[in-house]
């Protein structure tokens, strides 16, 4: 069986020492050594301030919009947050669970981000804040979006889940926003087996979600707010950074693999739109056909020869009953329906690959 992605398994002897680290200090959490050290060094690495590890993904998004204020203003029954349809469940759901009402606005066809030219519409007196996610790597409009944001005075947080390593005009994507979240499950690009981070943009909301990652206390016996447990522990910062020592080699493979995917299917497949000056990690490899039927026929050949592409992100996020969205976003539904996310990790092997874009072309001449 070929799965979509197989986490990347860093050096077991390397993963040794550093478990071999934290028996002799008997230290498991609580920022501990080696969380400090992966923070100091996602830091340098990401070319990025003001990072905070924290246990996964999600609760980084939660976090981050509980430091920014997204639901704090109480003569608001109803705050809202202007998000996209085309994404995993957990950015739209995160907001829910902060009862921040999710909003969502079309995506562009091409790029498959949010399209800034639909968020104005979107907005009314409870909006808060905005909430795109540079989806499978690629780069938002973030000069557009930073730019509305600033204008109606709404705070900008960025599910940054699929963009680890990129970079945009020289400079890391996630230095937009005013805050940017990453996720490292084991799935991920970069993962820590399960894990995340968020990067702010102020040192001082930095030092509020520190606090509010463990429970709000600030001393051994004083707790300044309300917090929760969002804690990054040492085994999850040990196997981080024997990933990160490997993550350059890792990003070179999927390159190769990316690459050789895209030589053969970009004339019969529609691939996503980057702007040029993004610098992409090759995290995934999604394909949209002609029509839904395609897709889903294309899927079916590919199992029944033990490949398993994945529908993502399907079905797009305004049709989830527990999310309460009204309208349909066609342009997301469109790319949803007819997408799909082909194997892509270091171990795929050349074989492997080859079979699959032979599969997919058979297809596409039946
Ligand atoms: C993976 C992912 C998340 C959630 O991260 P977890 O670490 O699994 O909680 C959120 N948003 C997007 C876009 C993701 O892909």
């Amino acid at each position: 069986m070929i799965p979509v992605t197989r986490p990347y398994f860093p050096s077991r002897e390397k993963l040794n020492k550093y478990i071999d680290g934290i028996y002799e200090r008997q230290w498991l959490t609580n920022n501990g050594v080696l969380v400090q050290e992966l923070t100091r060094r996602l830091e340098s690495y990401l070319r990025v301030e003001n990072l905070l590890l924290v246990a996964n993904g999600t609760l980084a998004l939660q976090v981050a919009y509980r430091v920014l204020g997204i639901a704090d203003d109480t003569k608001i029954n109803q705050p809202e947050a202007i998000t996209t349809p085309f994404t995993f469940i957990a950015t739209a759901s995160s907001l829910k669970w902060e009862r921040i009402t999710p909003v969502f606005v079309d995506i562009d066809p091409y790029t498959w981000c949010m399209d800034p030219g639909n968020i104005a519409a979107a907005i009314t007196p409870n909006t808060k804040a905005i909430v795109p996610v540079h989806v499978f790597g690629n780069a938002c409009d973030v000069e557009a979006i930073d730019a509305i944001a600033s204008k109606h005075n709404l705070k900008v947080i960025y599910d940054a889940s699929h963009a680890f390593g990129v970079k945009y005009k020289g400079e890391s994507l996630l230095k937009h926003g005013d805050a940017a979240t990453l996720s490292f499950h084991a799935t991920k690009l970069f993962h820590t087996g399960e894990g995340g981070a968020i990067i702010f943009k102020c040192k001082e909301d930095l030092e509020r979600a520190r606090k509010m990652i463990n429970f709000g206390i600030t001393g051994p016996e004083t707790i300044e707010e309300l917090g929760i447990n969002a804690k990054m522990n040492e085994l999850q910062a040990a196997m981080g950074l024997c990933v990160l020592d490997e993550v350059e080699e890792n990003l070179a493979v999927r390159a190769n693999v990316w690459h050789r995917y895209e030589q053969a299917l970009a004339d019969c497949v529609q691939l996503q739109a980057k702007p040029d000056a993004l610098d992409y990690n090759h995290a995934y490899f999604p394909v949209v056909f002609n029509s839904e039927a395609q897709a889903v026929q294309v899927a079916a050949t590919l199992k029944e020869h033990g490949v398993m592409a994945r529908r993502y992100f399907y079905p797009s996020l305004e049709s989830v009953e527990c999310l309460g969205a009204k309208a349909d976003q066609t342009a997301s539904q469109v790319i949803a329906s007819r997408i799909l996310c082909l194997p892509i990790f270091d171990r795929l092997s050349l074989d492997d690959q080859q079979s699959i874009i032979n599969l997919i072309e058979m297809e596409l001449k039946a």
